[in-house]
């Protein structure tokens, strides 16, 4: 065959193939160009999920009646004028090619009224031939119609999934398009029946409770950080999900630039990252995150689809994002540290606390003639050394006074309830008794505390590790009888010799066996007789995807975390009253956070007012 120019109707529908993959990315680009256009209401309605039929309205600027033809060919556009642009695009569109590309392969419709028109525009196209304009009444702004997507192209047609995820597929890309921007109102009907309605606001708590559910009003907290990365000034805004809000995909993570949503595994990580002691494991955060950036620091022309861009400085904002996280999470409202500071009475309506305090009177009087604390293992005994060994020993646990020794992170004792004296909080309750062998069941007469002794064993444990990783002392190996050969990428096995350092003061022994192996020569106690191997994979490929020293703190962080969790003995195990409160002492010893390093709660506090609200004492 001789080499010919392609007609334009097939260079369209090549294009299409790229830019139109589904009905949900012709409307990311028929709601991108409303939002272009300035718009501040967007309508969509969708028959059988977009696959029949698609239509975008707005009140944005309109096309001037000229123009309309010309918005129609490939490679028009109104966002750029100069090769300069390209490099600094502050537009969700700048190619010109998705009219064309999306009319080439559907039944197209586009109405438009500019401003100072007084009647709207239609053109048509269809099979690439397009009609005269033709006049017709319309509010000002564009409306698009776009029916039979993929109808002259039936192979693809077929690839389409059913119309109910096609439909989800829309409703998400317009509720990720709706989360950053309450001035707008968004809406998407189908069959008269509204699946998303979020009319403008200022408040962005609003906004994420119309796009994400009426669960997110008291569980997202809106977050700001304003700082430098890469000598840059960029800021982080957006809304930060509680634990309450945890999803089983990474599909909860919004992240934008310059409010262009976006995928980004490596800012998702940080993401996952930063969440880490709240989060169960395989379970994602609901977050929102727009970062602001210079848009010359960003190119957004890498992806067919603009859902990826590629920074000028990815690590710098990989560590500006973790540390900006890290920070807001520590002094978010559901941190255990923020809930105490509150106080109870504050939870309480006004005319109960008189009430609340009386009764407190009268316990803490009872407290004082006999303490109520016997439960079934009696007084408070000292914690005698042998069995706090015993203990030691059947769980692997780590002594205090190692556990503590660097008193350097936080000190603060993070702790159910009203603020006490430091490091005495756990140590200082009393213990009423032991509930099916898994739970501490403990109280200081103003409340009752529940505690999972496993979670506590393993937030202990990872404390320790952590603490010892990040210091300088070492800590007791194990040396394996025939050491373990691992076999990674190159990569990734010099990653993970890189940061042999920390991991020997983990108790890691490892040496370098060839290109690409390992060999393991000690594990740390806590790991004796377990599997390491897919733990060091999982640490060697976090390690090498995110170098940079913040990150790779994280990496460790993570190890300590698994390690902890493989360290710690399963299933139900009765503890003596000495094994319990030597277990009590070391949650006191460590800077403790209520939650274990993969994110169940440790201990849960029932405050008395909850106790008498549960027996209907008070409303
Ligand atoms: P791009 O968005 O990359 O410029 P498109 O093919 O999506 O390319 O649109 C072509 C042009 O049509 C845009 O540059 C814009 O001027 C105009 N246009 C498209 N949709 C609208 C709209 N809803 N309101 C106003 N103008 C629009
Ligand atoms: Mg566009």
């Amino acid at each position: 065959m001789p080499i010919r120019r392609l007609p334009e109707e097939i260079v369209n529908q090549i294009a299409a193939g790229e830019v139109v993959e589904r009905p949900a990315s012709a409307l990311r680009e028929l709601v991108e160009n409303a939002l272009d256009a300035g718009a501040l209401r967007i309508e969509v309605e969708l028959g059988r999920g977009g696959k029949d039929l698609l239509v975008v309205s707005d009140d944005g600027s309109g096309i001037p009646k000229d123009e309309i033809p010309l918005a129609l060919e490939r490679h028009a556009t109104s966002k750029l004028e100069s090769v300069g642009d390209l490099e600094r695009i502050a537009t969700l569109g700048f190619r010109g090619e998705a009219l064309p590309s999306i009319a080439s392969v559907s039944r197209f419709r586009i109405l438009s009224r500019a401003a100072g028109e007084d009647v709207g525009w239609e053109l048509q196209v269809e099979g690439g031939r397009k009609s005269a304009l033709t006049p017709k009444p319309s509010p000002p702004g564009t409306r698009v119609e776009v029916s039979g997507l993929f109808y002259n192209t039936p192979a693809r047609r077929k690839f389409l999934k059913t119309d109910s995820t096609e439909l989800s597929q829309c409703v998400d890309l317009l509720g990720r398009l709706a989360l950053v921007r309450p001035r707008v109102g968004f809406s998407l009907r189908q069959g008269g029946q509204a699946l998303l309605e979020a009319p403008p606001t200022d408040d962005p708590i609003e906004r994420a409770a119309a796009v994400l559910g009426k669960a997110a009003r008291g569980n997202i907290f809106p977050f700001l950080w304003e700082g430098e990365a890469a000598g840059e000034p960029i800021r982080w805004e957006g809304l930060l999900g509680s634990p309450e809000l945890l999803s089983r995909t990474a599909s909860s993570i919004y992240l934008f630039v310059n409010s262009r949503p976006i995928r980004d595994r490596s800012l998702a990580h940080a993401v996952q990252s930063a969440y880490r002691e709240v989060l169960v494991e395989r379970k994602y955060p609901t977050v929102a995150l727009n970062l602001s950036i210079d848009p010359a620091s960003v190119d957004v022309n890498i992806h067919p689809t603009k859902s990826e861009v590629r920074f000028r400085a990815p690590q710098a904002l990989y560590g500006s994002l973790l540390q900006a996280l890290s920070g807001a999470l520590e002094e978010a409202p559901w941190s255990p540290a923020a809930r105490s500071s509150r106080g109870a009475e504050e939870r309480l309506p006004q005319d109960l606390s008189a009430r609340q305090e009386r009764i407190e009177e009268a316990l803490a009087s009872y407290q004082a003639r006999g303490k109520p604390g016997g439960g079934y293992w009696g007084g408070r005994g000292g914690q005698a050394p042998a069995a706090a060994a015993a203990l030691r020993s059947q769980y692997a646990l780590e002594s205090a006074g190692e556990a503590s020794a660097p008193a350097s992170h936080g000190g603060q004792v993070r702790v159910p309830g009203a603020a006490r004296e430091e490091g005495k909080f756990f140590s200082g309750l009393d213990l009423v008794g032991q509930f099916h062998n898994e739970y501490l069941l403990c109280q200081d007469g103003r409340a009752l505390y529940l505690i999972d002794q496993h979670a506590a064993h393993e937030r202990v444990l990872y404390e320790s590790l952590r603490a010892s990783a990040l210091s300088e002392g070492g800590r007791k190996s194990q040396m394996l009888l025939v050491p373990e050969v691992l076999e990674l990428s190159a990569a990734r096995a010099l990653s993970l010799l890189e940061a042999r350092g920390r991991l020997a003061r983990l108790g890691f022994d490892l040496d370098e066996y060839g290109s690409g192996a390992i060999l393991v020569r000690a594990v740390p106690g806590a790991l004796s007789g377990r599997p390491v191997a897919r733990l060091l994979e999982d640490a060697a490929g976090d390690l090498s995807e995110h170098g940079g020293t913040q990150a790779g703190e994280r990496a460790i962080e993570e190890l300590c975390a698994r390690v902890a969790c493989h360290g710690v003995v399963r299933g139900p195990t009765a503890l003596s009253p000495e094994q319990a409160r030597s277990l009590l002492l070391q949650m006191d010893s460590i800077g403790f956070a209520a939650h274990c390093p993969h994110g169940r709660p440790v201990a849960r506090e029932f405050s008395l007012a909850d106790i008498e609200r549960m027996f209907k004492r008070v409303l």
